[in-house]
């Protein structure tokens, strides 16, 4: 997987600014078609311990 900023620091998966997971899932965010990034979400988010 490419490289991948996140500024969510408070995810499980942050490790210095940056996603550590094997793997993400992005999706719509309350609608049926984004129409920018405010419109997606990560949903591999997890609270961290
Ligand atoms: S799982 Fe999502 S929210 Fe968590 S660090 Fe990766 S991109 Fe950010």
């Amino acid at each position: 997987m490419g490289s991948i900023k996140c500024t969510v620091t408070e995810c499980h998966y942050n490790k210095d600014v940056m996603c550590d997971a094997p793997m993400i899932q992005v999706n719509h965010r309350g609608v049926k078609y984004s129409q920018g990034s405010e419109e997606t979400q990560c949903d591999t988010f997890k609270p961290q311990k």
